[in-house]
């Protein structure tokens, strides 16, 4: 089922734990809307701005029963489909974040898996929900796999080219 130009509803049900362990990670009309929402007002809008690279999407939905078996928190947002992981292959994961977080409307936007003392571009992926218009509260985390910091680390330059 195509959702919109460029992403179809399968990429946000897929999942490797919920094929392993058997679980039904199928959306329903309210997990369709929300991805719909993230299709459109955030991923669509990243493409373009990224050369419309391939945007990866690592995880979109996950029912409470896979949300579990991953052992993530009952309160994710990826339980109703209002959040995705993803990350364009080649491109700064941070230069990304930037893009959304200055320019695009979101609930939460986590640089994810993020070591500020690497100079690898693909580490990590980036976390974003949407909630609404009127509700989202345009939060920025970095987490670094043990805790959350405000905001988005530095960028680092070298020959002109963005280094993180
Ligand atoms: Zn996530």
């Amino acid at each position: 089922m195509q959702i919109s130009k460029n992403f179809v509803l399968h990429e946000f049900e897929r999942s490797m734990v919920a094929e392993r362990k058997n679980i039904n990670n199928k959306a329903g009309s309210g997990e369709i809307k929300n991805i719909t929402e993230l299709c459109y007002n955030v991923l669509e809008k990243v493409r373009i701005k990224f050369d419309e690279k391939p945007v990866r999407i690592l995880s979109g939905l996950r029912t409470l029963e896979l949300n579990r078996a991953i052992g993530s928190s009952d309160n994710s947002q990826h339980i109703s489909a209002k959040a995705v992981d993803f990350e364009i292959p080649k491109v700064s994961n941070l230069a990304v974040a930037i893009y959304i977080s200055t320019y695009l409307s979101f609930d939460q936007l986590i640089l994810e898996y993020w070591k500020n003392d690497s100079k690898d571009i693909n580490q990590g992926w980036i976390h974003v929900s949407y909630d609404s218009e009127e509700t989202n509260r345009k939060q920025v985390l970095t987490f670094d796999g043990k805790s959350y910091t405000n905001g988005l680390p530095d960028t680092k330059w070298s020959g002109g080219q963005l280094i993180n």
